[in-house]
Formats: structure tokens, C-alpha cells, sequence
């Protein structure tokens, strides 16, 4: 990694945390030389870093601290409203980067693209499967993990209600069931896997006990949001932050 990025201007796309973990690792070279240019499609960085000491994972919440610390030490360019249309090369060969409404990141050597991914569902193309045309998420569960309504990491308990398709005991569990949404945590899966075994295995009651509380990330406000703020109408999703519950798994009943 140094070696490809020491001394270079590099260009890091995205706002999540595999955004964030690149500049904080980058800017320990910055001693090297090496400069950043952070570049977001959002209009504002907002809650790009996350909730800091108020997230409930404090491992996230360091994370952002770190990162905004990067930022704040002025390791960082932040280029906002960027939304990339084309990558070229100049007669250097160094890369340019342009947006939709003229703006360049000129001169770079290297660009980490770390905005997102999706489900490849190509091989299910023979299951009845009925998935959220944005998220693509089952439609049962997109509208608890729509990251353009809740970036509070307030995502409702579901289990294998949620996740059922028409296809007969075919269920997407794990990041796939999430789609393209973001704030997919282990805990999730293991709570959607023990669901759809109890439902599997004839348990019926135990696949619709869900139990789990995620850590609140500390932060509110659709992702939508921070495109245009002003249009901001949502009011968020948060309740009251609740503290995390120990989950407790009961032993399928002796039938
Ligand atoms: C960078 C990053 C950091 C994360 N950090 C955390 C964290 O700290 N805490 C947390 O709770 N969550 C975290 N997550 C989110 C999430 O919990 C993890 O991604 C988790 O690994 C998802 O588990 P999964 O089983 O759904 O998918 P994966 O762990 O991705 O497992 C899918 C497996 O399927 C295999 N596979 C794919 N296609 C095929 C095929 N055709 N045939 C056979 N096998 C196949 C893959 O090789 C892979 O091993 C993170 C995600 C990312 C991307």
C-alpha cells in the first residue's frame, strides 16, 4: 500500500465507512507527500463521520473521530456536490476526474472508488423473488432499511416475514438481503438465520420472536438529505435511542 500511495494525489469516492477507513489510512502518509481529495456526491459532508461518541458501536464511532481528525489536520481535500460523470487522462497521464456540473480533481494518480455495491442476483433469475425496485431488497424489509429515510441505524427486528419471497422457503438472509442498503451488521444476520431455521424446522413461534436491537449509529437524517438539505422533510426516523438489548435465543419447543 505505501508504495502504490505514498507521495501520490490520491482521489477517494464514497462517504461510508470503507470511505472513511481509506482517509484515515492515507493520511498516515501524509508525511510521504501524499495528498487526498476526498470526493462526495453529497452537497454537504454532514453526517459523513458518523455520531462519533454518541454511536453505540464505539468501534464505528472511532472511526469517524479519526477520519474528521484526518480532515480537521488538513490532510484532507473535501470536493462536495460531485457527482462523477467521466475519468480521463490528461497529456501527462495523470487522471481528471469531472462531474456533472463542470467541476475537475485534476492531476491524480490513483482513485479508491469505495461507493457501495449491490446484490448479484443473476443466478436467482428463475425464482419467483419480489425485491424493491430501488433497493432491491425483499419489499417486506426495504422500507425499514431505506438509507434515504433511516441512517440512524434504527432497522426494525425482522426476521423471516421480511424475508420471505413467493418462491416457497426461498430466503435471502445476510448483506444480500439487504440489497443495496449499507447498514447490514453480523448481529442482523445471525438473528435473520436463527429466524429462518425455527421457520424451516416448523417453529413457527420461534421464527416470529424476533429479538435485536442494533447500536444506534448516533446520527439522523436520510442520505437523500445531505444532496440538498433544504429539502429535508423527512424529520427523520429516530425515536428515543434505546439502549441495546442482550438477544435471547429460545430452544425450539419440544414438539
Ligand atoms: C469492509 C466491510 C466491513 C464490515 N465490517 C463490519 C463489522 O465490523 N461489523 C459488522 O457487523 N458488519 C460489518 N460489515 C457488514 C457485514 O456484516 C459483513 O459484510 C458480513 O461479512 C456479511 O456476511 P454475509 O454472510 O452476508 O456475506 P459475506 O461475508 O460476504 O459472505 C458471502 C460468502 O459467499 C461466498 N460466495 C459468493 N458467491 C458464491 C458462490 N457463487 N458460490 C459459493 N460461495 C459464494 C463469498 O465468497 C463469501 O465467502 C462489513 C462489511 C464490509 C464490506
Amino acid at each position: 500500500m505505501r508504495a502504490r500511495y505514498a507521495g501520490k494525489h490520491v482521489a477517494v469516492v464514497g462517504s461510508g465507512h470503507s470511505a472513511l477507513t481509506a482517509l484515515v489510512a492515507l493520511a498516515d502518509l501524509a508525511d510521504t507527500g501524499t495528498r487526498i481529495s476526498w470526493v462526495l456526491r453529497r452537497g454537504v459532508v454532514g453526517d459523513a463521520f458518523g455520531g462519533g461518541d454518541a454511536d453505540q458501536l464505539p468501534a464505528r464511532g472511532a472511526l469517524g473521530r479519526r477520519a474528521r481528525g484526518s480532515v480537521a489536520a488538513g490532510h484532507v481535500q473535501v470536493v462536495t456536490g460531485f457527482r462523477t460523470e467521466a475519468v480521463e487522462r490528461d497529456d501527462a497521464g495523470r487522471l481528471v476526474l469531472l462531474s456533472g456540473n463542470g467541476q475537475r480533481v485534476s492531476d491524480v494518480d490513483q482513485v479508491v472508488v469505495l461507493a457501495g455495491f449491490r446484490p448479484d442476483l443473476s443466478w436467482l433469475s428463475e425464482l419467483r423473488l419480489e425485491l424493491d425496485a430501488t433497493l432491491q431488497a425483499p419489499v417486506a424489509l426495504a422500507p425499514l432499511i431505506d438509507p434515504n429515510v433511516h441512517s440512524c441505524g434504527t432497522v426494525y427486528p425482522h426476521g423471516v416475514k421480511e424475508l420471505a419471497h413467493p418462491e416457497p422457503d426461498v430466503y435471502l438472509a445476510g448483506m444480500k438481503s439487504y440489497g443495496r442498503a449499507p447498514t447490514f451488521l453480523a448481529m442482523t444476520g445471525y438473528e435473520q438465520v436463527r429466524s429462518i431455521v425455527a421457520a424451516i424446522s416448523g417453529d413457527h413461534a420461534a421464527a416470529e420472536r424476533v429479538e435485536l436491537v442494533l447500536p444506534e449509529t448516533g446520527v439522523c437524517g436520510g442520505a437523500g438529505v445531505f444532496d440538498d438539505p433544504a429539502q429535508d422533510q423527512s424529520g427523520g426516523c429516530c425515536g428515543p435511542v434505546a439502549a441495546p438489548e442482550m438477544l435471547t435465543l429460545s430452544a425450539p419447543s419440544a414438539r
